[in-house]
């Protein structure tokens, strides 16, 4: 079968978009014809010369702007991915410049099915070929990320911020460690995981239309099939499809671009130069050496490129006049990659098929389930025959027609547990009415019987979670062959069969006409007999023209393309300089500041990552010894860091958390001097000392006399303040307003009532 082909060609095909409405309101010239029979296109280069000849490539086929998107899936895409069901790795390249239509073509309108690319028509292609299907197993997941500056992220993946890295690994080839991949069952699904990847990817941007013109995004999808084999063993098919939907292919303008934004400028489009690069490469013959290394981009797509896989490129072109020198830019990149020689093969069985992990899982949950309910087969047996019987002589039998038995045990399990259950129960109630029994012995047996329901309850819940797994991994195998015999389904089929047959038959016309307008340039001398000397003239002479204006063509064509070389050196040295700059910049700076030891120190340090292409620092350590460096200095083993012998006797003096791990010296307060004095009382003569003491002391010995009045008043004036404020407080209940009350003062010399 095709496995046996050892090798085919990167199929190109070209798409021009229709002029948008700007082009057609500023009217700008259409200097892009195209003509699809022949699958030649030619660029009228109307800044050059009036008589300069438009220039012609050829290709698999080229479709004007006309074309609809399902014509490009039908004749185009479709075989490819139907290779892909079959177990080939298949690549579709979205290439040109900006606006050009490459997201048109790979995503096309959502929401509009005229209108929509190739990657949504893919899925309606993949899950309705499985839905047809007959005794084959299916898995179908997808992954979605996408390279912008020499980084990849994960566009399904819910940190967006994360950048992933690419590993290798000698037998599955270069993947990208961690990308998120879902397994999707239906169109829907596989929708919904292209609409979150989308957003994710408009997310992240602040510009979005810069963002999409300056990345690639690429969408794969993997597609595992399992088949019984002649020997009478399954065997996995493994597709891969990868869609990418390339960065614009536009000069990226780097004059005047310096430090951040200059390196900026050099890595944005390092994927799509080294792409070229690597298409340069192989279609040159003489090199050994691919440089599939240099990008993130070559390094995942390495397969698509010369490896293992078909491949089909896309080249999208604008027809307007100002675009010509890109258009012819893109139209040369593609037409270059014709030459390129892919050795696509069936992937069969390899060791990463996430399909064959599925069912071996399943096949270990199924045994697992299936010893469960032998388990309790056997206890129904052991029941069963019960009182009579000898076990192992039944249970040694019973091996031979295991077979059936559990299939008509796995049919009958939910009655089975009821019925396990009633039994129980009605035990249960047995046990209750039984009254020969003792009390005692009664609750003990009841306990038992709550306890076999409570474990019986237990295994079915486990039982019934085994299953539900198992029901929910065999879900995401899909199966086809439901609605076979669907009729309408029948006709569709025949109805795609007859398509694709057309659109063979198309692209071998016209394969043939290119081929026979070739050999009619070689023949048509050998053909000729002249009948005179005059007609050997003539015809030599339109000969001679046509070979002429060709010779012009051909040295046109050199001159554009040295033009091209020249431009491209020029812009080359330009960063070159720059770079340079730079350069000299970051030594001068080294040379002037930074010691001569630490530069040493750093040289000694530094080394160059070859996975990630950049210059990273070992650790530091000591050189001489590093083992010392490596563990612990003594002062902080069991610190969280060194210790002064003060930290440490403070802190089992002291239990404060201050001194737990720190070293600090307990200090007196450094107190400022003094600015006060003490008080001290003024100096008093002795005279006047003496005549006051005598003063005070005759005061104590006044002697009153107060006989007149009743010792009790003498004794209120004297507590009269005291007496006075509890006269405030006219609620007390001690207090009535008795004339013979003692607390009210009464003036001298009054008579009391
Ligand atoms: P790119 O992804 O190459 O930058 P787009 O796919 O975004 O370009 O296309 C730019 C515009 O041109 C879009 O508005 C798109 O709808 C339109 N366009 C591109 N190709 C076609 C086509 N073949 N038919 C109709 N419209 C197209
Ligand atoms: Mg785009």
């Amino acid at each position: 079968m095709s496995k046996m082909k050892s090798s085919e060609s990167v199929k190109v095909v070209v798409r021009c978009r229709p002029m948008n409405d700007k082009e057609v309101a500023a009217n700008f010239e259409r200097v892009v014809s195209v003509d699809v029979k022949l699958g030649q296109v030619s660029v009228k280069n109307s800044r050059g010369a009036s008589n300069e000849h438009p220039k012609m490539f050829t290709f698999d086929s080229v479709y004007d702007w006309n074309s609809k998107q399902v014509e490009l899936y039908d004749e185009t895409f479709r075989p490819l991915v139907d290779s892909v069901l079959l177990g080939f790795n298949g690549t579709i390249f979205a290439y040109g410049q900006t606006g050009t239509g490459k997201t048109y073509t790979m995503e096309g309108v959502r929401n509009d099915p005229e209108r929509r690319g190739v990657i949504p028509n893919s899925f309606e292609h993949i899950f309705t070929h499985i839905s047809r299907s007959q005794n084959q197993q299916y898995l179908v997941r997808a992954s979605y990320l996408e390279i912008y500056q020499e980084e990849i992220r994960d566009l399904l993946s819910k940190d967006q911020s994360r950048r992933l890295e690419l590993k290798e690994r000698p037998d599955t080839g270069v993947y990208v460690k961690d990308l998120s991949s879902f397994v999707t069952k239906s169109v829907k699904e596989i929708e919904h995981v292209m609409n979150v990847g989308n957003q994710n990817r408009s997310v992240g941007a602040t510009n979005m239309n810069e963002h999409s013109s300056r990345s690639h995004a690429i969408f794969v999808i993997t597609v595992e099939c399992s088949e019984l084999g002649l020997d009478g063993e399954n065997h996995i098919r493994v597709g891969k499809l990868n869609l990418v939907d390339l960065a614009g292919s536009e000069r990226q303008n780097k004059t005047g671009a310096q430090g951040e934004r200059l390196k900026e400028a050099t890595k944005i489009n390092l994927s799509l130069s080294a792409l070229g690069n690597v298409i340069s490469a192989l279609v040159d013959g003489k090199s050994t050496h691919i440089p599939y290394r240099d990008s993130k981009l070559t390094r995942l797509l390495q397969d698509s490129l010369g490896g293992n896989a078909k491949t089909v490129m896309v080249a999208n072109i604008g027809p307007a006049s100002y675009n010509v020198e890109e258009t012819l830019t893109t139209l040369r990149y593609s037409n270059r990659a014709k030459n390129i020689k892919n050795k696509p093969r069936v992937n069969e069985d390899p060791k990463d098929a996430l399909l064959r992990e599925f069912q071996e899982e399943i096949a270990r949950l199924k045994a697992q389930l299936e010893k469960r309910s032998g388990k309790k087969k056997k206890k129904r047996r052991r029941r069963h025959p019960g009182e009579g019987g000898e076990e192992l002589g039944e249970d040694e039998e019973d091996e031979d027609d295991d077979g059936d038995e559990e299939a008509e045990e796995d049919k009958d399990a939910p009655d089975y547990w009821r019925k396990q259950q009633d039994k129980l129960e009605k035990e249960k109630k047995a046990i209750l009415e039984d009254h020969s029994l003792v009390a005692d012995e009664k609750q003990k047996l009841l306990r038992e019987k709550e306890r076999k329901m409570e474990d019986m309850k237990k295994e079915k819940e486990a039982s019934e979670m085994l299953a539900a797994k198992v029901k929910a991994m065999e879900s995401k195998l899909l199966v086809g062959g439901k609605n076979i015999v669907d009729h309408t389904n029948e006709q569709q089929k025949i109805l795609e069969q007859k398509r694709h047959e057309i659109a063979e038959q198309k692209r071998r016309e016209r394969e043939m006409q290119q081929q026979m307008e070739c050999r009619d340039e070689e023949t048509l001398e050998l053909k000729e007999t002249y009948s005179s000397l005059q007609q050997e003239v003539d015809i030599k002479t339109k000969k001679l023209k046509k070979l002429f204006a060709k010779l012009q063509a051909v040295k046109a064509e050199i001159h554009d393309l040295q033009e091209d070389h020249i431009k491209e050196r020029q812009e080359l040295e330009q960063t070159q300089n720059e770079l340079t700059r730079e350069l000299k910049l970051k030594h001068l700076i080294i040379e002037n500041f930074i010691p001569l030891e630490e530069k040493n120190k750093i040289m000694n340090r530094s080394f160059l990552d070859d996975e990630d292409d950049h210059w990273k620092l070992h650790p530091i350590t000591r050189i001489e010894d590093n083992q010392q460096m490596m563990t612990r200095p003594i002062s902080a083993v069991g610190y969280k860091r060194p210790l002064s012998q003060h930290a440490r006797m403070a802190m089992m003096m002291r239990p404060e958390a201050r001194y737990r791990a720190e070293n600090i010296l307990l200090l007196e307060l450094d107190l400022p001097s003094r600015t006060t004095r003490e008080y001290e009382e003024p100096a008093i003569a002795p005279k006047v000392a003496a005549a006051l003491e005598a003063a005070l002391q005759d005061e104590d010995e006044i002697q009153v006399d107060a006989s007149t009045f009743e010792s009790i008043g003498n004794k209120k004036s004297k507590s009269r303040p005291k007496t006075g404020k509890k006269s405030s407080t006219p609620t007390s209940a001690s207090s009535p307003g008795s004339s013979a009350s003692p607390l009210y003062p009464q003036s001298r010399g009054l008579v009391p009532k």
